[in-house]
């Protein structure tokens, strides 16, 4: 069965939070994001994931990825195991069908190659999970760096769809792996912010 992406947005919508349409209505109408910083509540790296991922989630349902009062809504869900994100990864699949031959990053479809959002050189699984079709000039930018350090803070909302959920279903399981999921702040710069997601992969 063939499904638009709108389509499968609205499916994942309807499964999470069927049981909830009454709160959705309030909270839908919420403020927007402003503060750079992730809320006092995001205390660990696996929080700080959850969070991010709340916030694709948030632009799948009712597009838009500041919407605050969404984003905590399916934060605490998440946090809570009520909700799991296997739509997102479900939805993840569906997007790498859509955008096939093109670029990931800026749409193109010239001169595609199959590009590691966490390179190789840095400890990024050799797996589809870690690649995206990307084109020479955005390969060649990017060079090695993640999505977060490639884009920077300013810049961060506007990293793909796919390349960002992607990128933090990679991250969540090279953390699990080394068992810094409950870390606070694993690049030591003193506060916890989305390079320490990246912080469990080799520097560049
Ligand atoms: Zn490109």
């Amino acid at each position: 069965m063939i499904i638009s992406a709108q389509r499968f947005s609205c499916l994942i919508l309807v499964a999470c939070f069927t049981n909830l349409e009454t709160r959705l209505h309030r909270i839908n109408h919420c403020s927007t994001i402003s503060s750079s910083m992730p809320p006092k509540n995001i205390k660990t790296v696996r929080d700080l994931i959850y969070w991010e991922y709340s916030k694709l989630i948030s632009g799948s349902a009712v597009g838009d990825r500041k919407n605050y009062g969404f984003i905590m809504h399916t934060f605490k869900k998440l946090s809570e195991g009520k909700l799991h994100p296997s739509a997102i990864l479900r939805e993840n699949k569906k997007l790498v069908e859509e955008q096939a031959n093109r670029c990931a990053y800026c749409g193109s479809t010239e001169n595609l190659h199959w590009e590691h959002i966490v390179p190789k050189s840095r400890g990024g699984p050799d797996t589809i999970d870690n690649q995206v079709q990307a084109c020479q000039k955005c390969n060649l930018s990017k060079s090695d760096k993640d999505p977060f350090e490639w884009y920077g803070k300013e810049r961060r909302y506007e990293i793909p769809r796919l390349v960002l959920g992607k990128y933090l279903k990679i991250s969540f399981e090279a953390h699990e792996k080394t068992g810094t999921l409950d870390s606070e702040d694993m690049n030591e710069d003193g506060m916890l912010d989305v390079y320490d997601l990246g912080a469990v992969f080799k520097k560049p």
